[in-house]
């Protein structure tokens, strides 16, 4: 049933935040002597990324983890739960980060505080642990919107990019959510995602097609993005455009499982610190003295201070390819597509032609894993 109250605070969240960037384009023309302080600061966010977990059972290839300088920690339910209660509703949290979700021992019960508070809740699992019991567990804590890694349908390519990953298993395990959630009232928004990197470059095809004969609502394919140089998977030196504000500062924000907050969601190795949500309130950090100050700098293109703090802004291939390339830019493409989603995951239809779905998982089931040889005639 369409849910009336959770759309209007939707929108009335999105309303804000776009008369807040409209703003924000004028502030552009100012001198940076003329910005004060209030200028800058937020009255909302579109999206609080929160990591449970920084552990992961998977190495990925194109993953930072390996270079990543911080030490295991799960979040504890109890900061979580305050962080949802001090969001207004209709926000949205992304439950993600350099971790397995799945791995955190409360995450379902996360899931469901947030949507019993009305906060979107959105999570993001390579699967591995979606087995019978944690897939009714997720389904039943009823999460907005679950994104699934997947990154080819070659047994032999989705292995060696996700190490640690078993095909049968995660394979099974996605379909068998995806139908399970098919059968039942559910408006939960599937997503499956891949990176769109050399390394599955060859089965990227016949993987889009695979993908699109299954009932998911939406199928992403992004690219590696310059915070992540990490995994030594991408060139920096490639990413030299013409630098103009980023809107990703303005939208999003990320709370780390050690509860540190970084001002932008890219920042995996937690390098500029704003606050820390285990000794103040969110709303307090999201306008600290450090957070102005680096809005500031984001907002003016002061490349010496992003430099500094490790964040190479000037370089960065998000704010060019996700978010728009501008604010005004964000505001024509990634804006509406956000709200979209959002919209889509209250109120749109869900698809719900499982034919195909359930020959492969009839094949699956009787010990196959030769996808591509076996339904070779409807993928190519
Ligand atoms: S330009 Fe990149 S690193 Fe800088 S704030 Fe935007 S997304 Fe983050």
């Amino acid at each position: 049933m369409f849910d009336k109250s959770r759309a209007l605070e939707i929108t009335k969240l999105y309303l804000n935040k776009y008369d807040e960037l409209k703003d924000l384009l004028k502030l552009q023309s100012r001198k940076s002597e003329d910005i004060q302080e209030d200028d800058l600061k937020l009255n909302s966010l579109l999206n609080v990324y929160i990591e449970p977990t920084n552990r992961c059972n998977f190495n990925c290839t194109f993953c930072v983890r390996e270079n990543m300088n911080r030490i295991y920690n799960d979040i504890s339910l109890e900061h979580i739960q305050q962080i949802i209660n001090a969001l207004p509703k209709g926000s949205y949290i992304s439950l993600l980060g350099n971790g397995e979700p799945l791995l955190h021992p409360h995450i379902y019960d996360i899931v469901q505080y947030a949507s019993e508070h009305q906060v979107f809740a959105s999570i993001i699992t390579n699967a591995s642990a979606l087995n019978a019991e944690n897939r009714k567990r997720l389904i039943r804590s009823a999460p907005s919107r679950v994104q699934i890694s997947f990154e080819s349908i070659d047994k032999e390519t989705n292995e060696q990019i996700m190490r640690g990953s078993k095909f049968e298993r995660e394979l099974s395990n996605i379909l068998e959510f995806i139908y399970e959630v098919r059968q039942t009232e559910s408006k939960i928004l599937i997503t499956i995602s891949r990176v769109d990197f050399e390394d599955s470059a060859k089965y990227a095809e016949v993987t889009r097609k695979f993908w699109s004969k299954m009932p998911i609502d939406n199928y992403y394919e992004g690219p590696l993005l310059s915070m992540q140089t990490g995994s030594g998977k991408i060139d920096l030196t490639k990413h030299e455009e013409s630098y103009s504000c980023c809107a990703n500062p303005w939208i999003d924000i990320k709370i780390n499982s050690d509860g540190t907050v970084n001002p932008c969601g890219l920042d995996y190795d937690s390098l500029y610190i704003i606050g820390n949500v285990n000794n103040e309130p969110l709303d307090k950090i999201i306008n600290s003295e450090k957070a102005i100050r680096f809005r500031k700098a984001v907002l003016t293109g002061d490349m010496d201070f992003l430099d500094s703090i490790g964040y190479h802004c000037g370089r960065c291939n998000s704010w060019t390819s996700q978010i728009g390339g501008s604010i005004s830019g964000f505001l024509e493409t990634s804006f509406p597509i956000r709200l979209g989603l959002v919209t889509n995951e209250v109120a749109g239809d869900r698809p719900q032609d499982t034919a195909f779905l359930e020959r492969v998982l009839e094949y699956l089931r009787s010990g196959g894993s030769d996808i591509l040889s076996e339904f070779r005639d409807e993928l190519e």
